[in-house]
């Protein structure tokens, strides 16, 4: 038996229909990565707590946005 899972969008937490046009997204410290829907369901990531779902390519381009503008200058010594 398997149990639905709602997704939410995690910038403007609509949630997820059938037919949007969603993507996934990942970010570490240092490192965002985006992958279709389909790709992620395939990665088996969906469901991972680290996973940001994202409603569409405006709201992917608003995670990347708060993804740039947050990177402390760190400069990295001696390369
Ligand atoms: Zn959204």
């Amino acid at each position: 038996m398997s149990v639905a899972v709602i997704y939410h969008c995690t910038i403007c937490n609509e949630s997820k229909k059938a037919t949007n046009h969603w993507f996934a997204a990942l970010q570490t410290e240092n490192v965002l990565s985006f992958y279709k829907w389909e790709d992620a369901r395939t990665l088996g990531i969906l469901q991972d707590d680290a996973t940001l779902h994202l409603c569409g390519e405006k709201h992917a381009q608003e995670l990347l946005g708060r993804f740039l503008h947050s990177q402390p200058n760190k400069e990295t010594p001696n390369v």
